[in-house]
């Protein structure tokens, strides 16, 4: 390990941080396995990839022996689901998947040692040993239930799966633990005509058996290891376990009856396979395993360092149960941090895949080429460390022009043109005794930015650390100001005097030797970037090296740089309302189209997202729809029902009593004489004892709020909608 300079000694901080790494032999850092069921976006990057990936860049900057895995999750019910709706194998689906996502990863330069993925025989392998270990030793509780099963698919159904008409308020598409237009919680036997969203069969319940993990018996155990061995975790994650704990730890199933996973290795388990939030996190032991054959150095040694980076909504799986699941193992060891982020929103509005209100990383490098780093300055410089955060299109075009082309940039040009012009393209001397007040401070902040920097990074504060290094930049703006080394020339530069020469001479030295700096501070962040000052500058690679951070020697005196190139361009507005239109457009697209390509954002399998869309039809089966223009004759609330409204309504060739959830937002007297939509040949149903013959078509906004479809001008009642 470096020496530590005067700023770091005499804090508690920093003693007790060379304390930390001075135990640690070795760090091994995980970033949340990507689920192969849809390509990445700038959430994902933003929420672990890149915070690991500059944590494990600043580490080999630093020669620690430090190892980065990460691999695809190709596991789980949503795989078969996508496998089932498009027709093909699952397996076809994480092959597409996965190739998409390790690319996307490379363009972007998140530097895996191995990505791996979880169909590999030797996850497989790992992950049925780690369950037999476990169940060998009697720490699994065998219980038989009953669950919903579809028949005609051959598949249990978590709650989510089966659909059909809310009791409460009438929405056809409730689902069977919740209903989205009421807010209702339900159960599946709750729902009217429920239904499969898999194949529209009617779900029975059936038996089945399933290996329990007793997480209650690990409950005091984690409290000790989280709540009074780790307060030094971050806020967000500390604070999620400890209601986690708060509340109660139950058994949780370790296994699924499904044919796409890790089959439980016991027999008579036929149609069986590991739970995918069992065997995702023990893909972390099998890739290191397929990375060196001393993988047991990484997870079986006290002295390694293991850090999981993960986005928020993974913080119960890599703070209760996998370590849960490692002490009930006890051959390995546990995490020392799990510095997960928040979420980051685009443009004000939650990130969500079904409706395509997202930012996709390998459209972005398609669309902005050679500005790979420009996306992680952004997704660094505005990261949701603290909180969720929002991406916008409008910040990511001024990060870019306000802060790397016209601060670090532009500093780095001037001083590479101003030694062209006045120094002969040649480092020049530096004179000592010359040195003014300027130059001092500037040496200063060069001397002082290294302990800043790495206290930050070791901390997990990625976007402090960064401002610090863009900071020095402007500072270095400024200096080249404050010296104005141009009004020093003579307007022929062999005519300048040599004192000025030597005033001259000093202030570019300077500027030189803080670029050098600048490229070893900036390379775990941006290192496509420090690259290219590597290349401007004419040094080797092991320039970075993090040691060298705050030297004030790093290029010879004498030695001949290359000619200045811009590091950054401008981004135009143009750029930027094409991607912001493309976002809406896409994000508009999506409400009409299928739900073929619905994508969970995020690895949870307990509950898959909420989709806005559906799948698809074909016209035949819209044209099954009798939609007819009513006018609202009458409207009176329903006893004992709030939100129900009975209307009567003129179809023109007759009157209905139709049942409505919308007591909520409309008063009777207010819609009377109203024209509606009315679905005409929707089966008949009771609802609080009243027939309801139809349904009436409304639209509901984001918050909740609905709206009347109607004609734009009044028609006759009874018109056909087609
Ligand atoms: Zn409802």
């Amino acid at each position: 390990m470096s020496d530590t300079t005067e700023a770091d000694q005499g804090t508690i901080a920093g003693t007790k941080r060379r304390q930390e790494m001075k135990d640690y032999k070795r760090i091994l850092v995980t970033a949340a396995l990507p689920y192969a069921n849809g390509p990445i976006h700038i959430g994902h990057l933003a929420g672990c990839y890149l915070p690991a990936d500059i944590y494990t860049r600043y580490q080999r900057a630093q020669k620690r022996d430090i190892r980065f895995v990460g691999g695809s999750d190709e596991h789980g019910v949503p795989i078969t689901i996508r496998a089932m709706k498009e027709g093909i194998s699952p397996q076809q689906v994480v092959d597409k998947y996965h190739a998409l996502i390790k690319e996307s990863l490379e363009q972007m330069n998140i530097s895996f040692d191995i990505y791996s993925r979880t169909s590999n025989k030797v996850h497989h392998d790992t992950a049925s040993a780690f369950f037999k270990k476990l169940y060998d030793d009697g720490l699994f509780e065998e219980k038989e239930t009953e669950q919903y099963y579809d028949e005609k698919t051959k598949t249990f159904l978590a709650d989510r799966y089966i659909t059909g008409e809310c009791p409460i308020c009438g929405n056809p598409n409730a689902y069977g633990d919740q209903c989205e237009r009421c807010g209702s919680s339900l159960s599946p036997e709750q729902l009217i005509n429920p239904k499969s969203t898999l194949s529209d069969a009617v779900p029975v319940k059936k038996k089945t058996r399933h290996w329990y993990f007793p997480l209650q018996n690990y409950e005091n155990w984690l409290k000790e290891w989280i709540l009074e061995g780790h307060k030094e975790w971050k806020n967000n994650v500390y604070g999620q376990c400890k209601s986690w704990l708060d509340s109660g730890l139950q058994s949780r199933a370790m296994t699924r009856d499904s044919n796409w996973g890790i089959k439980v290795p016991l027999p008579n388990t036929e149609g069986k396979v590991l739970y995918v939030w069992f065997d995702a996190p023990i893909g972390y032991i099998s890739a290191t395993k397929e990375l060196t054959d001393q993988w047991a150095d990484y997870w079986c040694r006290e002295d390694t360092k293991l850090v999981h980076f993960i986005g928020k909504d993974n913080i119960v799986f890599h703070c209760i149960i996998f370590p849960a699941m490692l002490k009930a193992h006890g051959n390995f060891v546990l995490p020392d941090n799990v510095p997960a982020n928040e979420f980051l929103n685009i443009e004000g509005d939650k990130v969500s895949t079904s409706r395509n209100w997202a930012v996709w990383v390998h459209e972005y490098v398609k669309d902005f080429p050679g500005c790979e780093d420009v996306l992680r300055y952004v997704l660094c410089a505005n990261a949701p460390e603290t909180k969720d955060n929002d991406f916008t299109w409008k910040d990511f075009q001024d990060r870019n022009n306000s802060e790397l082309v016209a601060i670090f940039g532009n500093f780095v040009n001037r001083g590479m043109v101003l030694m062209h012009k006045l120094c002969n393209g040649k480092v020049p001397p530096l004179h000592q005794d010359l040195l003014d007040d300027f130059d001092k401070g500037i040496i200063q902040e060069i001397e002082g930015i290294k302990t800043k920097v790495e206290y930050l990074i070791e901390q997990y504060k990625f976007r402090e650390a960064l401002y610090e290094v863009i900071d020095l930049a402007r500072k270095g703006n400024k200096y080249l100001q404050e010296k104005e080394p141009w009004k020093k020339a003579a307007p022929n530069p062999a005519e300048t005097s040599q004192e000025n020469q030597k005033q001259i001479d000093n202030c570019l030295h300077l500027c030189l030797q803080l670029t050098a700096n600048l490229a070893i501070l900036i390379n775990p962040f941006l290192p496509a970037t420090a690259k290219k000052m590597l290349h401007l500058m004419k040094v080797v690679d092991k320039m970075l090296d993090w040691e060298n951070a705050g030297k004030l020697k790093l290029l010879s005196i004498g030695y001949s740089l290359r000619a200045p190139e811009l590091l950054f361009r401008k981004i135009e507005d143009a750029e930027i309302s094409a991607q912001v239109e493309k976002l809406r457009a896409g994000s508009l697209k999506s409400e009409v189209r299928s739900a073929k390509s619905e994508i969970r954002s995020q690895t949870s399998d307990f509950k898959p997202q909420t989709s806005n869309t559906k799948a698809q039809i074909q016209y035949d089966d819209f044209a099954k729809l009798d939609l007819k223009v009513g006018t609202i004759l009458s409207a009176e609330k329903v006893e004992k029902a709030d939100k129900l409204l009975k209307l009567e309504i003129d179809l023109g060739y007759e009157k209905r009593i139709v049942v409505s959830g919308i007591a909520l937002h409309f008063k009777p007297e207010e819609i009377k004489g109203k024209q509606v939509i009315v679905v005409a040949n929707l089966a008949p149903r009771k609802m609080k004892g009243i027939e309801s013959n139809g349904m009436i078509l409304m639209a509901e906004d984001k918050d909740g709020k609905l709206i009347f479809v109607n004609p734009d001008q009044s028609v006759q009642s009874g018109s056909s909608v087609s």
